[in-house]
């Protein structure tokens, strides 16, 4: 069981992934929250994760995830606020999200269901520039479908933080799903999910 508070999420932070998905590019931050109850594990023995059945494609969607050190405060940096990294899975009922979406609906359904939000172990803040250069990945069944890099978000750490603690608040134990960046795509009952931190597995999950 992996304590959390607070889980934030960020929408549409990669171009590309806006792109692919035929949504506009934001000129804000897009936010949307997760219950607590979402969070799960994901660790090197592929820990069997039940998703809903019979409600169309499941996407994965790969993403840094920030874990909150201390109460926000204008000013602080995310150095100083984020107190450690880990990587996460936003699973998301695609064709639920589609309907909800044309109906101008809340997106609790789509993404918030138990679940939907697996985590990998974390690691202390290796700080912005070493962020910078890795590079995360998700690897379905062997095969890289998800590779990304911070440098490629829209609105970087600093910029979240700052826009998510002036409008929400973010205190310790909050979480921050940071986006994710293209190539997500449908996946299935059988499928092991695996997510890289350069070439090191972080953690991985069969789809149940
Ligand atoms: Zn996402």
């Amino acid at each position: 069981m992996i304590a959390v508070n607070n889980v934030y999420c960020v929408g549409r932070n990669y171009k590309k992934h806006a792109e692919e998905l035929g949504n506009d590019v934001p000129t804000e931050p897009m936010i949307f929250l997760k219950p607590s109850h979402a969070i799960c594990a994901l660790d090197s023995n592929n820990p069997t994760i039940e998703m809903p059945k019979e409600v169309g494609e499941v996407h994965y969607e790969t993403e840094l995830v920030l874990r909150i050190g201390r109460a926000y405060e204008p000013g602080i940096t995310v150095e100083k606020l984020v107190s450690s990294v880990a990587l996460g899975i936003d699973f998301t009922l695609r064709d639920v999200q589609s309907k909800i979406k044309a109906k101008g609906h809340p997106w609790t359904a789509a993404k918030g269901f138990r679940n939907s939000a697996p985590l990998t172990s974390e690691i202390a803040f290796p700080g912005i520039e070493a962020l910078n250069e890795a590079t995360f990945s998700m690897r379905k069944n062997g095969e890289v479908v998800q590779s990304g890099n911070i440098t490629n978000m829209i609105f970087d750490l600093q910029t979240l933080i700052d826009y998510i603690g002036e409008h929400y608040g973010l205190g310790e134990g909050d979480v921050i799903y940071t986006g994710t960046p293209e190539g997500v795509g449908p996946t299935v009952a059988g499928d092991v999910l695996e997510l890289y931190w350069n070439e090191e597995k972080w953690g991985g999950c069969t789809v149940g």
